[in-house]
């Protein structure tokens, strides 16, 4: 077996020993039946697909209660705001109603993978992120589940890998459906010079 397919296996592994710990820990059917509640809220009626989209980040952030206590994610760690970060028009608005800043809505092609690699979010200050409360729902569905965040760092892997092992695919596929979620752009195109909020 080649140390590279090693490597993968052992991701993998500690990767479903981080959800298993996750899942067993004390509270965890409590935060998984608030999980449950929000992600029921999704088939409510929303005026709007901003308002639909501010749901589904409350179902992100229930989705987060049970997982963050679990990886090495923390404060300060800044190592996934300087990868891709794709967002919808609908997630470009609400951080444009945080922050008072306009977005450029102007339509363009998907930007390559990895185009963003290295270069930090625009509202990645030294305090940290700038829109914590709106960030968008990469931001808040981006787990680490490794025991350790190098593989986050973009200056020592160059080749960002799938670090979670986290099935979110039902919450942009469920958006998809609404009407939400699109178009997406990288958040650095939808604001893209460096922006200074609070
Ligand atoms: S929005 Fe905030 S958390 Fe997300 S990449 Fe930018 S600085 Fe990081």
């Amino acid at each position: 077996m080649s140390s590279e397919i090693q490597r993968l296996d052992l991701m993998i592994e500690t990767s479903q020993k981080t959800i298993e710990r996750a899942l067993s820990a004390d509270g965890a059917a409590e935060a998984e039946a608030r999980l449950r509640a929000e992600a029921e809220k999704l088939e409510q009626h929303y005026e709007n697909t901003v308002d639909l989209t501010r749901a589904a980040m409350n179902v992100a952030d229930a989705f987060g209660e049970i997982f963050a206590p679990h990886t090495i994610c923390k404060k300060g760690c800044n190592y996934c705001c300087h990868v891709d970060v794709r967002i919808s028009r609908e997630e470009a608005q609400i951080i444009s109603e945080h922050t008072g800043v306009n977005y450029d809505d102007s339509q363009e092609a998907l930007s390559k993978r990895h185009e963003h690699y290295g270069k930090p979010c625009s509202f990645l200050t030294e305090e940290g992120c700038s829109i914590y409360e709106a960030r968008p729902l990469a931001c808040r569905l981006h787990f680490s589940l490794l025991d350790t965040p190098t593989m986050c760092d973009t200056r020592i892997v160059d080749s960002h890998v799938k670090l979670t092992g986290l099935d979110t695919e039902w919450l942009w596929t469920t958006l998809r459906s609404k009407g939400a979620g699109s178009p997406v752009k990288d958040i650095r195109k939808f604001f893209p010079k460096p922006q200074k909020t609070g």
